[in-house]
Formats: structure tokens, sequence, C-alpha cells
């Protein structure tokens, strides 16, 4: 048995294989070095263009999603806050958002002074749940905002019968799912609206900040696109006539960022279909290992690998008594030792960010997410690069080398005095 990296050992993932070329994200090639050049040499570097990058992007990406529309925004939050803009909704309503997804998904409604309702998550999917999303809705509730977390799809057909029985209207927020699947259809075109974000850490980005907004509404569409600048009409128009129809700020897409983009949604099936290949041969195997949960993927669904999380469970280890947070502090602890870039995603619900302190919400009412915080880790941006299968099958013979010493990790973690992140001082003492 090798000595644990941790304890002084050698050290299983090293720099020579996790090089620049397996795990740089985004990948550029001589077609970004291209499009950017071509606009830089076109001087047309706004949307305003009838026929520009930002245009072409907006073409591809509906025709690619399957949806008629397609806007070209300036970043997924934004999107997130146009899309419920361009939907009417009156300041003061309840938007069902899950409370485990990144930040933005909540600051989208309150940006347009609307009031998040957080919903807890299926425990299998990471995704909204669904019941409890039937749960929340209240008179004042207008819209349910489904992320696909991580990349697998939302449970669509039970939102879509969720928001059909109280009039609502149903946003995808699918940031993390470019080119993912349910029942055959692309993330995009499930709902009534969808926005995306182009940011250069996402499965789709371009050189910076970015979003899309999709749908197959002409109505909401409209309101998107006069949103984004100034309340002014511009498709089609030559000229831009600068009369503000309703007050609105500018939320549109450079031509420099569209034109990135583009080439990298030439690429973007292949690099998913190898993704996939490296991902599940990395799943298969430390699959194996006793204790660990990887990824489910239902039967009508691909999954868009953004992120992987894996949670472990200290009862399939032989440990019942053992913390599910000790565990994986511990596993965290020798898995880093190891070379391997473990790292929490979200350390506390989302309403217990100070963000929502106003909300005085307590995020224990929200067990699942806080036990699927509490037990997993999650590996990012690594395995986004389509080279990166060797660098993948290194991090799994980390962590075969760690399982190897997984009774002796478990030991010491019964040492450990863990406290969650979002337990109050009190709380955490009141419980001992
Ligand atoms: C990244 C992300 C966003 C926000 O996108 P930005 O382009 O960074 O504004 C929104 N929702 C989710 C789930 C995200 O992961």
């Amino acid at each position: 048995m090798s000595k644990l990296a941790m304890f002084g050992g050698v050290r299983t993932v090293t720099p020579d294989d996790a090089t620049p070329g397996r795990i740089g994200w985004p990948v550029v090639t001589d077609a970004e070095r291209e499009a950017t050049l071509r606009v830089l040499d076109s001087g047309q570097f706004t949307s305003n263009n009838t026929a520009g990058e930002v245009q072409l992007l907006e073409r591809e990406w509906a025709d690619y999603v399957g949806t008629r529309h397609c806007s070209a925004v300036s970043n997924g939050t934004a999107a997130i806050e146009l899309a419920l803009a361009a939907a009417g909704i009156e300041p003061g309503g309840e938007v069902l958002v899950p409370a485990f997804t990144f930040i933005a998904s909540a600051i989208g409604p309150v940006q347009r002074s609307l009031t998040p309702v957080f919903v807890d998550i299926d425990p299998v999917t990471f995704c909204m749940d669904p019941v409890a999303a039937e749960a929340a809705v209240t008179p004042r509730t207008r819209a349910v905002l489904v992320v696909h977390l991580h990349g697998l799809p939302a449970d669509m057909a039970a939102f879509r019968a969720l928001a059909d029985r109280h009039g609502l209207l149903l946003i995808e927020d699918a940031a993390q799912s470019h080119a993912a699947t349910y029942r055959g259809a692309r993330t995009g075109s499930l709902g009534d609206i969808a926005t995306f974000s182009l940011n250069v850490v996402k499965n789709l980005p371009t050189c910076g900040e970015g979003g899309l907004v999709t749908t197959d509404s002409a109505a909401l569409h409209q309101g998107v696109e006069l949103r984004r600048q100034f309340g002014e009409k511009l498709q089609g128009a030559k000229t831009r006539d600068y009369r503000s129809r309703m007050p609105a700020g500018n939320e549109k897409l450079s031509a420099v960022q569209a034109a990135f983009a583009r080439a990298q949604l030439a690429r973007l099936d292949d690099y998913h279909a190898a993704r996939d290949r490296n991902v599940r041969a990395f799943l298969d195997r430390i699959g194996q290992l006793r204790g660990i949960r990887t990824p489910y993927v239902p039967d009508d669904r691909t999954h868009a690998w953004h992120i992987l999380r894996l949670r472990f469970d200290p009862e399939q280890t032989g440990h019942p008594d053992l913390a599910p947070g000790a565990l994986r502090s511990m596993l965290q602890r020798a898995l880093r030792a190891e070379g391997v870039p473990v790292q929490p995603y979200q350390l506390v619900p989302l309403p217990g960010q100070p963000a929502f302190d106003s909300l005085q919400l307590d995020p224990a009412d929200f067990p699942v997410t806080c036990e699927v915080i509490d037990d997993s880790l999650t590996l990012q941006r690594w395995h986004l690069n389509p080279a990166s299968g060797p660098v993948l099958q290194r991090i799994a013979d980390a962590f075969e080398k760690v399982w190897e010493h997984l009774d002796v990790l478990c030991a010491a973690a019964a040492g450990i005095d863990h406290r969650p992140a979002w337990r109050g001082r009190e709380t955490a003492e009141a419980a001992r």
C-alpha cells in the first residue's frame, strides 16, 4: 500500500499530468484567433449591424437549441433579468428558485423587484424538487425558474404541469447545461423562455462575458430585444431611431465576443462527445469505490457534465456513526494532497447567503440542500477540456489510492469537530 501524500507520500496527480493542453479552458485555437481578428478588421464592433457576428450567433444558437428566437445579451445574469422583465411580471411577484444553485439564479428576480421563494432540491438530480415547488406556490407566485444544475436537465414534464396548473411562466436557467437533452430536446427549448451564460468558465464559453436568451414566443422575444438596448427597436432597422419605448438599460453583447462564441459553437458537439467519454470512463472507475455516489443520469436525459458532484456515504464506507461532513472534509484533505482539485460548490444553501438576510430564512428548512452540501465535493473545469481523459484517469488512480486508506481516514475523521458553514455558533453549541 503506498503512503498517502498527506502523510508525506508521493503525490498521484503531478503538474506533468495536468498540463494546460489537457486541462486548460476554454480551448483557444486558430478558429478563435481568426474569428476575433475578423471582427477587428471589419470595424463592426457592435450588435447594431443586422448581418453581423451577433445576429449570426443568435441564428445559429436558436437553430442548435431548436427555438424560433434567440437574443444575445451581456451575461447570464442579465439574461435572467431580461427574461423576467419581458414576461411583464409586476414587482412584488414571487419566483420559485432552487435553494441550491449559483447566486445569479436568485439575483435575477431580485433585480426586477421580485421575491425569490426558495425550494429544496431532489437528492439525486440536485435540481429543484417538483413536489416541494408545488408546496411553495402562493397566490403571488408568477414564475418558476428551473436550473439544470451541473448540466443535468431538471424534471421538465413535472415543471411544465406545475406551471400550467398555476398559470406560471416557466423559465429555464440553462447556464450550466449547453447541449444537454431531455426526452430528445435540448435544454433551452423546454420552458417558455430560457437563459444561457457564455462566461469563460461555462461549457460554451466566450472570451469573457456573454449570455443568450431563447424562446419560441414572439412576444417574449420582442420584450427581450426592446429591453437590451434602452427600449429601442433595432430589428431590421438600418439606422437607429433613438426612440426609447420604455425605460430600459443596455445589456448587449459585443461582436468580438459573439465571434469567439461562434468558433466555440462549431466544436461544441465534438467537445461534448469527448467529455462524455472521458467523464464516463472516470465515473465508472470511482463508482466502484465503497461509499461514493457518482452522478445519476435518468434514461430520458443527457448530462452536459459542467460540474461533477460526488457524494460520500459514511454508512457504505462501513462507518455509519461518522458525520458525513467530517468524512467529506477528511477526503477533501487527502484528495487535495494527492493533487486532485476537489472543492465544495456553494458553502451554504442560497437562503443562507447574507444577500438574503432581509428575507429571514433558515437554511435548515432546506434539509436536502444542507445534506448535499455537507456530504459532497465537486470537480470543476479540468474535465471540460476534451483532452482531459488521461488526467481524469490519474485522478481515478488518486481516488483508488485514498480508498486503500479509507479506514484510517475514517478513524481520523471521527475526531474532527465538524460544523457546517450555515449553522450559527449558537445552533452548533445547542446541538452538542
Ligand atoms: C454562471 C451562472 C449564471 C450567471 O451567468 P453569468 O454569465 O456569470 O452572469 C446563472 N445561473 C447559473 C446556474 C450559473 O451557473
